[in-house]
């Protein structure tokens, strides 16, 4: 057993051999032994064209041909200069300026420091902590685990090591409660804004979609009367769009289901369609206008080696090309239309002991249980059904690529549902 390679949240003891994948193509991948599996998570979430993709494969091929790397350090590339355009263009209006960097959690740190340094430069020193919610994810890196969940999220552990922020209740409403129903939840962030407003620099959430720390969704009159709140209160909104841009809530942006626009949004996963890693920090006028000056001291003082890297700008474009020219949008509906009548409206399933909630928004599904204990084995359970799945903490989901066919959405919640309803016990498999 190779010990060289050390895998991500996994306690290499105990592990069992990871699968080896050799290639893929639309939904699949395909391991060595000529197995393959139907991936119901599209890879962490950003392969939203699948694998194997023959116009992304060409775009970093041809990119490649002239022009793989420059920094942006004073220089600049069309591919750079055309992404930033393109993405000012999709998202919501005011979102007028790209700060490029390379991952999500990075694209987290630049929206935070460029937030802090905002409020130092319009003369509000003292605005230098976050609000965040419980049951947010906002990546792993130091300044984003102190973001995190302080409780359930991953990071406990590092609790003495990270800044002191602030935190407001999850949200705990669905998508489409009525406003009535969502005024608790307003009053607890209104709670935390009018103590600590003169210390707050930026509230941060995952609109409508706290993604890692559990899926708990939230309806958008909840992110519209953050927006309001921000306002009052003179707090930046940072909106994480990581894991619900470029589609996941059934609009390209969440953001667009309420209609508002934050002072800051980050970009990730489905940027470049998972194909390269990379991320984007966009920021109004109001922002932007800030860091302008005589004084060089007062530029965003942040540069990522590998930021607005060619190859990644160019495999976001096509990425975007794509998506527009073959109606991803209608295609996520169409996949939500499967996942609600297959999962959300199935009353066996609902009723299941094991069961809390089943809850669907644009192409994301869970089921929620209320012991962890019941999700054990599942991830074998699907392989014997052709599936990838894993499950996390007590949250058993589905974030499908957006090509996958209706037969292969249904071979998902299939596999999901007879886990609770029909399973005999998974077959030994081989490694
Ligand atoms: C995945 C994720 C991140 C972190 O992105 P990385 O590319 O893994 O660093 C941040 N925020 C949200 C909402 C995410 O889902």
């Amino acid at each position: 057993m190779s010990q060289a390679l050390w895998h991500p949240y996994a306690q290499m003891q105990t592990q069992p051999a990871a699968l080896k994948v050799i290639g893929g193509s639309g939904a699949r991948f395909t391991l060595e032994s000529g197995e393959q599996l139907l991936d119901a998570t599209c890879s962490w979430w950003c392969m939203i064209h699948g694998y194997g993709h023959p116009r992304l494969v060409t775009a970093i091929k041809q990119q490649a041909d002239s022009l793989c790397h420059v920094m942006l350090g004073g220089l600049t590339h069309d591919a750079a200069d055309q992404l930033s355009a393109a993405l000012v263009r999709i998202t919501p209006p005011g979102l007028n300026h790209v700060f490029f960097s390379d991952s999500g959690s990075v694209g987290m740190e630049v929206a935070m420091k460029m937030a802090v340094q905002y409020q130092v430069q319009r003369g509000r020193p003292g605005k230098h902590r976050m609000l965040s919610l419980m049951k947010a994810y906002h990546g792993d890196t130091a300044g984003c685990m102190a973001v995190c969940d302080p409780d359930e999220g991953m990071h406990s552990l590092f609790s003495g090591f990270l800044p002191k922020h602030l935190f407001a209740p999850a949200p705990t409403t669905a998508f489409d409660a009525p406003r009535e129903a969502v005024e608790a939840d307003i009053q607890g962030l209104r709670e935390m804004l009018e103590a600590h407003h003169h210390e707050i620099a930026a509230l941060l959430m995952e609109p409508l979609l706290q993604a890692a720390g559990g899926l708990n969704m939230t309806s958008p009159h909840y992110v519209k009367a953050a927006r309001a709140l921000c306002d009052e209160f003179g707090v930046l909104l940072i909106f994480d769009e990581v894991a619900t841009g470029f589609g996941r809530t059934g609009k390209m942006f969440a953001a667009e289901h309420a209609g508002v626009t934050p002072d800051i949004m980050v970009l990730s996963k489905g940027l470049t369609g998972g194909y390269l890693g990379h991320a984007a920090t966009l920021a109004t006028d109001s922002v932007y206008s800030a860091f302008l000056s005589d004084d060089p001291n007062r530029a965003f003082m942040h540069g990522p080696t590998f930021m607005g890297n060619p190859l990644a700008c160019r495999v976001a474009l096509e990425s975007l090309a794509v998506f527009e020219e073959e109606d991803y949008l209608g295609k996520i509906a169409a996949l939500n239309a499967i996942l609600r009548q297959e999962l959300a409206e199935d009353a066996d399933l609902k009723a299941h002991p094991a069961v809390e909630d089943v809850r669907v928004l644009g192409a994301t599904a869970v089921i929620e249980v209320h012991d962890a204990a019941s999700l054990e084995g599942v991830q074998d359970f699907a392989r014997s059904r052709g599936v990838w799945l894993r499950s996390f903490g007590r949250w058993l989901y589905t974030m499908p690529a957006y090509v996958t066919l209706d037969e292969e959405m249904r071979q998902i919640t299939s596999t999901m549902k007879d886990w609770f309803l029909n399973a005999s016990p998974a077959p030994a498999l081989g490694d």
